[in-house]
């Protein structure tokens, strides 16, 4: 009822959400359940998890490890990050102090930026950007701040940015630099110049690197993943988020980690507690048991995903996409000029409709969608037939 003198009406949302839109691969898959289309949008696998993890999780529930674990996470697991993190990039951290387990990579990530950033602060970001990053630095209070990876001019060639637009996004107000290697969705590797050139505007700014690594495992061609955190200088200076999703096929657990300093630990740790409590007590037990899988196991799910990543590409440049050949992750970036559609968004829509294959449009990793108006992404983390139901379908594209 109308109060003569009452304010005019709340519209009862915060401006903070007014700043960006829902996430668009998950509206993808959304889409392609809708119209029985083949779902290369998000990345999450379509094959079966290990026996092993999946033993250990139900072997977990029934021995009744079903209430909360420590907030920052189980200790069985928290050793096993602390071990792999020696083992892989030759990192000795105190699981104690040191580690944040969270329900995924995702809450790992937005409780750091909302540990370390204040109003007015700026967040370098590389675009195109795994698309929660914009969102994440604004719901922090941070200015994301983007700077451009380039296309290579040939399939094979690789994504670049430039020296001089990187040190010129870094000044006063910038508090950290989201990097995200193996890259999503471009498929990149930084290389060791690279993540040195990175270290030095970080060393001279004073800046954080929050290094999103969660498809460490997942690379090809010979290249090689390094962790920021390795370089010299950047032992307390770095956020190295984890998890399980993309190494273990385990999307769904929702388990992923925090690696920082002591300092920064407890800042995430306090938002973490606040924020969920705590990832799953049974999944983290399984976890554990998933960061003891041999050597092997990761030697087998690269090559996994190298198999996949060329059985799917062939498929597309007959199709008329150009592809840009990724060296890590399971995406790759694709441009559609030759489908003379209106934009992205426009050819989406008509491949999960008519063609019936869905994809990520590439206006969703920029922050100008103009940027990725000629861009597309497939996710190839799907069972060989799957990627053959594709290809079959993708052939439609070639004759209309
Ligand atoms: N990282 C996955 C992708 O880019 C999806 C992650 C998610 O939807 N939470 O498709």
């Amino acid at each position: 009822m109308a109060d003569a003198t009452s304010a005019p009406p709340k519209h009862f949302l915060s401006a903070r959400v007014e700043h960006f839109t829902e996430s668009v691969i998950r509206e993808m898959t959304r889409q392609a359940m809708l119209h029985g289309a083949v779902n290369l949008a998000q990345g999450f696998p379509d094959f079966p998890a290990p026996p092993e993890i999946k033993q250990a999780a139900q072997h977990a529930v029934a021995r009744d490890i079903n209430q909360y674990a420590i907030t920052w996470g189980a200790k069985n697991l928290r050793n096993a990050i602390a071990r792999q993190m020696k083992a892989w990039q030759g990192i000795e951290l105190d699981p104690e102090k040191e580690v944040t387990v969270c329900c995924g990579s995702t809450e790992a990530m937005i409780s750091t930026l909302l540990a370390v950033c204040n109003a007015g602060d700026e967040v370098v970001i590389f675009e195109p950007f795994y698309e929660n990053y914009g969102p994440d630095a604004v719901l922090s209070g941070a200015k994301p701040k983007f700077v451009r990876l380039r296309p290579p001019a040939n399939a094979l060639g690789e994504w670049t940015f430039d020296e001089i637009e990187l040190r010129r996004a870094f000044h006063r107000h910038t508090k950290a630099i989201i990097l995200n290697t193996p890259n999503n969705p471009t498929g990149k590797v930084f290389t060791r110049a690279e993540l040195e050139l990175i270290r030095d505007l970080c060393l001279e700014f004073d800046v954080l690197a929050i290094t999103d690594e969660i498809y460490e495992h997942i690379i090809y061609d010979g290249r090689e993943h390094i962790s920021m955190v390795s370089l010299d200088g950047m032992r307390d200076r770095t956020v190295t988020i984890n998890g399980m999703s993309k190494t273990y096929s385990v999307t769904g657990w929702r388990v992923g980690w925090a690696v920082a300093s002591e300092k920064i630990t407890n800042a995430i740790r306090k938002v973490h507690d606040f924020l969920t409590v705590g990832a799953p007590a049974p999944l983290q037990e399984a976890g554990a048991t998933a960061l003891c899988l041999p050597p092997e196991y990761y030697t087998k799910l690269a090559k996994g995903y190298r198999i996949r990543r060329d059985r799917l590409i062939p498929s597309l440049i007959d199709a008329g996409f150009k592809c840009f050949l990724p060296r890590g992750a399971y995406y790759v970036m694709t441009e559609i000029s030759a489908f003379e559609f209106k934009d992205d968004v426009a050819f989406a829509e008509y491949l999960v409709r008519k063609v019936g294959v869905a994809c990520v449009p590439g206006s969703s990793f920029y922050r100008d969608p103009r940027d990725g108006a000629q861009q597309v992404r497939f996710a190839f983390c799907k069972k060989p037939e799957t990627l053959d139901e594709a290809a079959r379908r993708l052939e439609k594209l070639r004759q209309s």
